[in-house]
């Protein structure tokens, strides 16, 4: 029997997996969960030895149903592994006695990104070729996000993708990486403007009926629900390889990475507790402490891609703490989109706090983190991973502490130079992206700029 979905705000139709791949969010406004959590069991995933590819099918396939056409899951899973140049893929490294890194950044961009993104474009590719239809993707981006849906859509059939980033205000690495990817079918606008910018800008066009001309339009940002559970599958795959229950610490920005934990979790994984680390863009962390959810405006740091100011996901955690209560969780969002402030009634509060704690780490602490690792352990890590890991040092160690390491430093030779006085060594990956074309246009932030561009 195919699992459906709900919206959590209680207002749309149900629809299957594939309505989540294509739509992204739920007509009423509201995230995407399934109708029930099924129960999985991590010795039935990983049973004769399997591999990645068979871990994430086996473990996607409750929640997938009948809605891929037969073998879509698996080639999509396959392909996956087949673009990591890791043979784990997600190598478990032991730092000290106790203490772990997940290594998630061996896909082609060197971002975690790249697992769900390279899962969700080959799912995209074999649902359209089934209907016949043509799909327009838009997404804004900070970094990561471009880089990883270029190199996950690149050469699409019946795909168009349209990234927009913020003009001069991603990495020379990030900027690279999206517009060398020599994809037709790939546009890459840079705004006159900042992220925000951008952000705005896709939602308006999501809007523009001129665009659906003959196909759909949707977006692939981190609130799409196929993105999201293609990401429990790097916990189950570490659980496999630990004899405990660990707690992990996830560095955390839009709550997609930490709340595919909890979906593990809940679905009977053996998953200890979960720590949100944030940088000084701490709006979940005051939430957790002081039960009013506030967004603030988002603050530079070296951890770039953490710097969001309202973490989307954390509807789905609110929802499942009300007890799954769509009337309270549409009535708290929407206050919280009026008034940009909400406060947490106190029983769920209680409830978000027994399901997950968080931690917000300085600007300081995370170099000094970097300076540390590199001192006592020898290993050069991300900024983000630095947000994890200087979080998991200071978890009481009952059992073993995962911090999951989400880039690869190369992709932040400025930060790693600062800290540690030496450059990053690129892997191959990252090497070579200055002799190849780039291709982008630069608009200014209007709508009426961004639909002047031609080849959309
Ligand atoms: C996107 C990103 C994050 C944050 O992940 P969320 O799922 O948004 O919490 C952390 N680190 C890196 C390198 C990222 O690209």
């Amino acid at each position: 029997m195919s699992l459906s979905y709900v919206s959590t705000r209680g207002r749309s139709p149900l629809t299957d997996f594939a309505g989540t791949v294509i739509n992204g969010i739920a007509p009423d406004g509201g995230l995407f969960a399934p109708s029930r959590w099924p129960g999985l069991d991590l010795a039935e995933l990983t049973a004769g030895g399997a591999d990645y590819a068979t871990i994430a099918t086996r473990l996607l396939t409750p929640f997938v149903g009948e809605a891929l056409p037969e073998g879509a899951l698996a080639a999509a899973a396959r392909r996956v592994q087949d673009r990591f140049l890791h043979p784990d893929v997600v190598p478990l490294v032991e730092l000290e006695p106790g203490l772990h890194v997940l290594e998630l950044f061996h896909g082609p961009t060197a971002a975690f990104k790249d697992l769900a993104m390279q899962l969700v474009a080959g799912m995209a590719e074999s649902l359209l070729a089934a209907s016949g239809e043509r799909l327009l993707l838009l997404t804004a981006t900070s970094g990561d996000t471009g880089a990883a849906a270029g190199n996950a859509f690149a050469g699409a059939n019946r795909i168009d993708l349209v990234v927009l980033h913020p003009l001069g205000r991603v990495s020379p690495m990030q900027r690279l990486q999206m517009t060398t990817t020599g994809a037709s079918n790939v546009l890459n606008l840079a705004v006159r403007g900042d992220f925000d910018d951008c952000q705005r800008l896709v939602k308006a066009l999501l809007g523009v009926q001129a665009l659906k001309a003959g196909r759909r339009v949707s977006s692939v940002n981190s609130i799409n629900w196929a993105r999201l559970s293609g990401q429990a599958p790097y916990y189950a795959a570490a659980a496999s390889r630990l004899a405990q229950p660990a707690t992990y610490v996830v560095p955390t920005g839009n709550f997609g990475d930490a709340f595919a934990g909890w979906v593990a979790r809940q679905c009977g994984l053996p998953i200890g507790a979960l720590v949100a680390a944030t940088n000084r863009n701490d709006a979940l962390v005051r939430a957790l402490n002081t039960g009013v959810y506030e967004r603030t405006r988002a603050e530079p740091t070296a951890s770039v891609s953490m710097d969001v100011q309202a973490p989307s996901n954390f509807e789905r955690l609110l929802f499942e703490a009300t007890g799954r209560d769509a009337d309270l969780t549409r009535g708290l969002f929407e206050d919280f989109a009026k008034q940009g402030r909400v406060t947490l009634p106190d029983d769920v509060l209680a409830a978000l706090r027994r399901e997950v704690s968080a931690v917000s780490v300085s600007e300081d602490e995370t170099v000094a983190e970097m300076r540390r690792t590199w001192a006592e352990n020898g290993r050069v890590i991300c900024p983000h991973t630095a947000v994890a890991l200087h979080a998991a040092r200071r978890v009481e160690r009952t059992g073993p502490v995962v911090a999951l390491s989400t880039a690869h430093p190369a992709k932040f030779p400025d930060s790693v130079e600062a800290a540690l006085g030496f450059a990053p060594e690129r892997p191959p990956q990252l090497q070579g992206l200055e002799g190849r074309t780039e291709r982008f246009e630069t608009v200014d932030a209007t709508l009426d700029a961004v639909l002047a561009v031609p080849g959309q």
